[in-house]
């Protein structure tokens, strides 16, 4: 892979962290102003579903902030760009497009169909984090 390529994406991932930790900031500030003991019913539920969404925004900023953060320790260890499964590269296209990417798409594509997580003890532990922060 190019140098220019890895300051590239280097520079898009930083600017990605930078936008989601300034938004979660946001959606915090944003929870004292919710109508959640409104006497309204109508007030309450839109709070409700307000916050619930808020709660879904915010654990899956959250995701993706892990998800950047391991991409960018990868550019400075010097083994961003292959695949955790298979270990191979992971085509710069892709990488372009999905700047986080820690699979091939041969690979993403059986963890999606869920074949991988029954029979890789290296790939659970791997993706544990994602386990033990959905529970
Ligand atoms: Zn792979």
């Amino acid at each position: 892979m190019e140098s220019k390529d890895i300051d590239q994406i280097k520079k898009n991932l930083t600017h990605w962290l930078d936008s989601l930790t300034a938004n979660s900031n946001k959606h915090i500030i944003a929870f004292p102003k919710s109508n959640a003991s409104s006497p309204d019913f109508i007030d309450r539920a839109s709070a409700q579903s307000e916050m619930e969404y808020t709660v879904n925004r915010i654990y899956r900023d959250g995701l993706n902030k892990h998800s950047i953060l391991n991409a960018l320790e990868k550019i400075d260890d010097g083994d961003y760009g292959i695949c955790e499964v298979c270990e191979e590269k992971i085509p710069i296209k892709r990488l372009k497009a999905i700047p986080d990417a820690r699979y091939c798409i041969a690979c993403q594509t059986e963890i999606e169909n869920d074949l991988i997580v029954a029979y890789n003890p290296k790939f659970l532990k791997r993706y544990s984090f994602i386990v033990e922060s959905s529970l």
